[in-house]
């Protein structure tokens, strides 16, 4: 378990799958700290601890997020600015979009 209660096996597949941030893209880099990987509830609630709603974006992102869910982000001044839209996201957040996670 890490500080966010997620397990090492799936820290370890989300790691392996989120490469580059889920919203904008970026290769993630530490760097510059708005390029660092940080943690992220798709659906912003802690308990949904799932491949399906754990993944990695940029601190950037991460910071501009909010208590926001997912579509209403999407129409927030930061993605405007960003070019973040339902059609670049990565798939993992596109499927969330489609079907929200939830809990097992
Ligand atoms: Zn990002």
């Amino acid at each position: 378990m890490n500080l966010r209660n997620i397990p090492s096996w799936l820290e370890t597949e989300v790691r392996n799958r989120d490469t580059h941030c889920i919203y904008c893209g970026i290769k993630f880099n530490k760097i510059l700290k708005k390029n660092t990987a940080t943690w992220e509830h798709i659906i912003n609630d802690g308990t949904i601890i799932t491949k399906e709603n754990i993944a990695l974006c940029c601190f950037s992102c991460n910071a501009s997020k909010g208590a926001k869910n997912l579509s209403i982000r999407l129409n927030s001044n930061y993605c405007k600015e960003k070019n973040i839209t339902s059609e670049n996201i990565a798939l993992i957040a596109k499927q969330a979009l489609i079907k929200p996670p939830t809990k097992i």
